[in-house]
């Protein structure tokens, strides 16, 4: 019979987990990736960012062998994604969005039906059920129906399912999403404790700014493109200059003032004003000085991940979240300005 489990002896030892190079996709007119390339080291939790629309469904499918590129290539695990379609497969774990957990089932039941499909040699089902049972904290539920667990629960579930087979990469889509503050910090130490004790190369997308903090390097993604990859820090770091985010009353008129009086390019973000100065703190005088525009609040950060991602996509992740109000009105914006920054 053969296996669909990954044999760790393969000789192949990519120097990259994943290997990307000029890969794009187009569906008929629309470039929905513009031919990227990027490495991901094996072992890295690697974000992928971006506002909603940005190619990041369409990257993570053409990885994941689910959708076939229109230019370049991938490796993954050093099989090319196109040519290797089945070892590709074999060696990636994924745990997307939708939830395809059956509720009627237990949770055992449930990994038991993973571990057919994927192919896992029968003395190997059992022990691993419990480790990976064990690794997110649900061995006292293995014999629960999941239509009785807690949606944190059953992401932990859908994440050990993930994992049954031994993947030497696993996608997570938004691995958290919805989840209360404690679920997501739990599941986010069982993925740490994942890379750290099975090595397992982790590439996951993700709108809260905490996650993407947490990750080691993050490639931002905006209308096709990589706009940014390195670490939080160094992102952080490039941008330099604190961010001042001011309420008042008539927005565009304090963005209009800043403009003309200091010379500041602002943005509306969140409903609040926003720029990046240097020295944010001492400047923040000057600003109720010169600025007649009536403030309500002012508040002075070092910058943060959204900043970074404010500065090279245009929007909030939060609004990229949401797709909301201001995202949208930014979208059509840019559409009516014609196309492209
Ligand atoms: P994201 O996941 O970042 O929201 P997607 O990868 O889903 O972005 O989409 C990128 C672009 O490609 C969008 O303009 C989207 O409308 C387009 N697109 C995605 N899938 C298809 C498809 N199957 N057919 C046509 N256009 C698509």
């Amino acid at each position: 019979m053969s296996t669909l489990v990954p044999d760790r002896h393969t000789p192949s030892t990519p120097s990259a987990a994943i290997e990307v190079a000029a890969l794009g996709k187009t569906y008929g007119e629309v470039p929905a990736v513009r031919e990227i390339s990027f490495d991901v080291r094996p072992g890295e939790v690697f974000g992928f960012l971006g506002p909603n629309g940005a190619g990041k469904s369409t990257t993570i499918n053409m990885l994941c062998t689910l959708v076939t590129p229109t230019a370049g290539s991938a490796r993954v695990d050093g099989f090319d994604v196109v040519r290797e379609r089945d070892a590709v497969r074999r060696r990636i774990g994924l745990v997307f969005q939708d939830p395809t957990l059956d509720g009627y089932l237990t949770a055992e039941q449930n990994l038991r039906l993973h571990a057919e499909l994927y192919g896992v040699p029968r003395e190997l089902v059992e022990p691993r059920i419990g480790q990976v049972l064990d690794m997110v904290d649900l061995a006292d539920r293995r014999t629960g129906k999941v239509m009785t667990f807690s949606g944190g629960m059953r992401r932990r579930l859908e994440i050990a399912r993930g994992l049954l087979h031994s993947p030497r990469v696993l996608f997570l889509d938004e691995p958290t999403i919805g989840l209360d503050p404690q679920t997501r910090a739990s599941i986010w130490r069982y993925i740490r404790a994942l890379q750290q004790n099975e090595g397992t190369t982790i590439f996951m997308t993700t709108h809260y700014m905490d996650e993407a903090e947490f990750c080691d390097r993050i490639a931002i993604i905006d209308r096709g493109e990589i706009v940014v990859l390195d670490t939080p820090e160094a992102l952080k770091a490039a941008i330099g200059a604190d961010r001042v985010t001011l309420d008042t009353p008539d927005p565009d008129a304090a963005i209009t003032a800043l403009r003309e009086r200091l010379g500041i390019d602002a943005e509306l973000a969140d409903g609040a004003v926003a720029f990046h100065i240097e020295s944010g703190g001492s400047f923040v005088p000057r600003l109720f000085a010169e600025l007649d525009v009536p403030i309500t609040s002012i508040a002075v950060s070092r910058p943060s991940l959204d900043d970074v991602f404010l500065r090279h996509t245009g929007a909030t992740m939060r609004d990229a979240e949401t797709g909301g109000r201001a995202g949208e009105m930014r979208a059509m914006m840019r559409a009516m300005a014609g196309g492209r920054r």
